[in-house]
Formats: C-alpha cells, structure tokens, sequence
C-alpha cells in the first residue's frame, strides 16, 4: 500500500493518505514530547518499537473480538488502518492509583482500586485536556450517549484483556488512554497502545517501564520499551 500525501501530524506520530479513501497510513515517530509538549525529545528508535507494540496489541485485541482501526504492519514503523474521525475524548482506565489521579484525589501512588475506574478527558493541549464527565460529552456533541457507553463498556473489556497480556509479561498494567474514532458510522478502538500512553511497572522490581521515565527524566526510555516488547511476544518472534 503506497503512502501518499501526509494528512495530519502530531506529536508523536503522522497520518498518510492510500489510493484507498477508506485507509491511511500511521507512521510512528521518535519524536517524543509531555507536559502538553513543553517537554520535547527525539528518542532514537521510539517509533520503531512503539510501531511494533501497538502493532502486536491491535492484533491481540481485534483476535479476542474487540473491534480496531487497525489492518496490517506494513514496515517497522508503518501500520495500515482503516480512516476513523477521532472522538476527541480521551477514555483513560486506572487499575491502581498514580500520576493525575493521586495529585487530584491526594491517594498514594500505588494504591491498588478496589474496580477499575474510567475517566473521560477532553483532547485539547490548548485547555490542557480538562476531565469532563459523560454529560460534558454529551452537551458538547463529541460523542452520543450510547457511543460513550460502547466506549466505556470496551475500555473496559480492552483493561481485562490487557491485564492478563501484561501480567504473563510480568508486568503490572496501572493505567492506560485510550481514544475511538469513527469509520463508516461504526465507533473502532483508534491511535496507538503503547507504553507512550499506558503506565507499566515491572511486577517484581516495581520499576517504571513507560514513558513516565521520559517525564520524570529517569534514563533509558527506549530500552524499556524494547523490554516491554520483548516481554509481550515472549521471545517467540525474534526482535523489533
Ligand atoms: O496523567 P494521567 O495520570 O491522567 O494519565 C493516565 C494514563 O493516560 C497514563 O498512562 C498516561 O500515560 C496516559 N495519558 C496519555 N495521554 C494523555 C493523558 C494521559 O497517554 N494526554
């Protein structure tokens, strides 16, 4: 599939146009950035492991029946999905208390939820994506009381899934973003999963092998990612 002229770009990746109206190219860059990108970085190879982590993820997901924008890997840093318009509501799932959410409620990090939690903030780095609540979605138009109810409800899903991926690897799921878009009517699990946008702590040392060590400056960013993929494919399928 040839890319064609570029369509969007963001912080960490860029979306190509396809001879087909239906599918575009998601190309994953090493650029990095946090903070609502005051932050900014490039990490050599991020792109290229983040394309395979969300490449291996998609595919778990959409083989246990969640429904995805994502077709095929098509290079190592190239995935081929189908076209969605974002919901611009950022769906985030806490299985244990950390960054925005301990500041905000003042709970330990750490502190496991008694029930995984979904919170919905609005994607806006001009307004610093503020939390909003469903009937903010609702009131505003970016999305139907029943398409954030398919989103809530497959967040959900997605967390189970993920927990029990994560905890074969040996890794501890804490929290994680998610975001939807639309194609053809129907609402798909669109954008990436990877450890860019989920916080991963090793279940036995308990260190941080996601990008709160880009935020936190801790070092060794992309060779925790690399550990985070090896981990997930089991040393089964060779490396990045
Ligand atoms: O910062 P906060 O604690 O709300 O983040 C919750 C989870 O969502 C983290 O895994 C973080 O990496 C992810 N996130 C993200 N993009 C954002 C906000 C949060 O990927 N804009």
């Amino acid at each position: 599939m040839e890319k064609k002229e570029k369509l969007y770009e963001g912080k960490a990746k860029i979306i190509y146009a396809t001879e087909d109206p239906d599918l575009v190219v998601q190309f994953f860059k090493d650029e990095t950035t946090a903070f609502d990108g005051i932050k900014r970085e490039v990490l050599e190879g991020k792109g290229k492991v983040n394309c395979a982590i969300s490449s291996f993820i998609f595919e778990f997901l959409e083989k246990n029946g969640i429904k995805t924008h994502y077709v095929r890997k098509l290079s190592e840093r190239e995935v081929l999905v189908k076209k969605c318009e974002i919901i611009p509501v950022e769906v985030v799932v806490r299985n244990i208390s950390a960054g925005s959410f301990s500041k905000r409620y003042g709970v330990k990090e750490g502190t496991e939820l008694k029930r995984p939690l979904v919170e919905f903030f609005y994607k806006s780095d001009e307004l610093h994506d503020p939390m909003v609540c469903s009937q903010h979605v609702e009131l505003f138009g970016w999305a139907t009381k029943e398409e954030l109810e398919l989103m809530k409800n497959t967040a959900l899903k997605v967390n189970e899934l993920l927990k029990n991926l994560f905890k074969r690897a040996k890794i501890i799921l804490v929290d994680f973003k998610l975001e939807f878009g639309r194609h053809k009517g129907e609402v798909l699990l669109a954008d990436e999963i990877t450890p860019d946008a989920c916080r991963l702590w090793d279940a036995s040392s308990g260190d941080i092998l996601d990008k709160d060590r880009f935020r936190k400056d801790l070092g060794r960013v992309v060779e925790s990612y690399e550990e985070v993929y090896k981990r997930l494919v089991g040393g089964t399928q060779g490396a990045v």
